[in-house]
């Protein structure tokens, strides 16, 4: 386990020596302490990517060569794929088969963009231009030094959807994870080392977001932003990033409805609802939280969810069987328990689930059902980024429309019906960047992810991933031997 920062191909301690405990939510042990980086090495950090792009050999190698590296990061991430899913099961609290698939997951994206990069060599387009004495052509070059700040609830694969297609596009990256999970985000730089990057294409800085974070988005020398994580600071980045003009993509939260018409199969409805809200204990930006199910199904389709979300075994994610683990950390916890005290108080229904106190120690919530919720209820309207679902009933397909819709976030949508139709139609009229027919949540890394309307800017994952990290440059030329003739007459 790493305890130091990753800067310009080297470990190095934090100059003013503060380390961050490091705490197995199951536990709630301190098994490690990591480094906390400060702005002197947010200024070393952006210094050496800086120069790794300005002088160094990586923007100028071609993108076949640089594919090369990615997929040596891919093998060595699968290679290590036992222990890397361990350390995340540690530090998130997942059931190590989800920290197993997020692992593959990880290294299946590295592999896809070292795939991409060998598409980009000699990717010239040719423009069509009205006037015949120009040609004209677009190239694509890699925009700068990047930063990528990513949240803690897939902390290895949200850092390998903006490594893998940054490194691929010829970027220079400094990594900054969430303080809560960092073990993982620094093997990527033991892994860097381990393939031979060159130094400072990769720089890794564990410590708070309020010190290292502010610094790195404040930078004048770095180009662009990368986050992924709540509203609140993408809102700064993108005030911070507005005096120097930087590039700006962001994946924010969200409140997802699902909806499910009467004619659908029960039991694949009420799988696909528990795997839209309680997979990863429902600490996922896409999770459909607001389900919306056509009154003649509701009251069995409920009383079969309740059924089965009282069936789910909670324990530590290292143990065989679990399903649901703790919480990522006690202030999510907390968190989260507010959100569900709240939603009584304000009259809903807990049809099963909450604070759940069978563990000595840990962070555990039971996955909850909340029902009889006011439409403009907390529960309703706001993110609560755990194991909690909110249900109700609808009477008509433009009424569930509305429903969905009403909303400022707009990541994930998802329908299930079995008239293929009608779900088309459902999934044409929502307003949503992502949109599931008949499940919720897979997610596949050549397809676009990002948010409508508050929940977010710009797509990661696919070709839609490599352009983040890409700037299009047009090369014009004059071919008319005839004279301008605009002052020489
Ligand atoms: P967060 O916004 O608090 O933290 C995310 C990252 O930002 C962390 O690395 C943190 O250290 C850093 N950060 C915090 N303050 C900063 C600052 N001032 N400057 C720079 N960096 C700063 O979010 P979180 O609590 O880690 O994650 C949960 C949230 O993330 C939820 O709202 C969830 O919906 C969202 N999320 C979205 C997606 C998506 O793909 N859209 C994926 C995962 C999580």
């Amino acid at each position: 386990m790493q305890n130091k920062l990753f800067i310009d191909g080297q470990w190095v301690s934090p100059a003013e020596g503060t380390m961050l405990p490091v705490i197995d939510p199951a536990t709630e042990e301190v098994f490690h302490h990591i480094a906390a980086a400060g702005a002197l090495e947010a200024e070393a950090a952006v210094k050496a990517a800086r120069k790794a792009f300005d002088n160094g050999p990586w923007p100028r190698l071609s993108s076949k060569e640089r594919a090369i590296y990615l997929r040596a990061m891919a093998q060595c991430i699968r290679d290590r794929m036992p222990e890397l899913a361990r350390l995340e099961t540690r530090d998130n609290g997942k059931p190590l088969p989800e920290s197993e698939w997020d692992i593959a997951d990880a290294a299946g994206c590295f592999d896809f963009y070292a795939d991409l990069a060998e598409e980009l060599d000699g990717e010239v387009e040719e423009v069509k231009l009205a006037d015949a004495r120009f040609v004209s052509k677009a190239v694509r070059e890699p925009l700068g030094v990047a930063v990528a700040i990513v949240p803690w609830n897939y902390p290895l694969l949200m850092a390998s959807w903006k490594v893998a297609p940054a490194l691929a596009a010829g970027c220079t990256m400094i990594l900054k994870p969430a303080e809560t999970t960092s073990l993982t985000a620094l093997e990527l730089g033991a892994i860097a080392e381990a393939v031979g990057l060159p130094k400072g294409v990769l720089n890794i800085l564990s410590g708070k977001g309020s010190v290292v974070g502010q610094a790195l988005i404040e930078h004048p020398e770095v180009d662009k932003v990368a986050f992924t994580g709540s509203g609140p600071v993408g809102s700064r980045i993108m005030a911070a990033g507005a005096k120097d003009i930087k590039r700006i993509s962001l994946e924010l939260g969200g409140k997802s409805p699902f909806v499910v018409f009467a004619d659908s199969d029960i039991e694949k409805a009420v799988e696909w609802i528990m795997f839209g809200i309680f997979w990863n204990q429902g600490q996922v930006c896409s999770a459909t939280s607001r389900v919306l199910v056509e009154a003649p199904l509701y009251p069995k389709l409920l009383e079969r969810l309740v059924e089965e979300a009282k069936k789910i075994k909670m324990g530590n994610g290292l143990d065989a069987g679990t399903l649901l683990g703790p919480l990522v950390n006690k202030g999510q916890y907390e968190d989260v328990l507010r959100h569900i005290d709240r939603a009584v108080e304000q009259g809903a229904t807990v049809s099963c689930g909450g604070k759940y106190e069978d563990f000595d120690k840990g962070f555990w919530v039971a996955p909850t059902i909340l029902t009889n919720m006011a439409l403009d209820s907390d529960a309703w309207v706001e993110e609560i980024f755990g194991p909690v679902v909110c249900i109700r009933p609808f009477e008509t397909e433009e009424e569930a429309i509305r429903l969905s819709n009403d909303s400022r976030f707009g990541l994930a949508a998802a329908v299930m019906s079995a008239d293929d139709a009608r779900a088309e139609r459902v999934a044409a009229a929502f307003r949503a960047g992502i949109v599931w027919i008949n499940c919720s949540q897979p997610t596949f890394t050549e397809a676009p992810w990002g948010g409508y309307k508050q929940s977010g800017i710009g797509r990661e994952l696919g070709r839609w991933g490599l352009d983040n990290y890409l700037e299009t440059k047009q090369i014009t030329r004059l071919v008319s031997d005839e004279p301008w003739g605009w002052y020489l007459k």
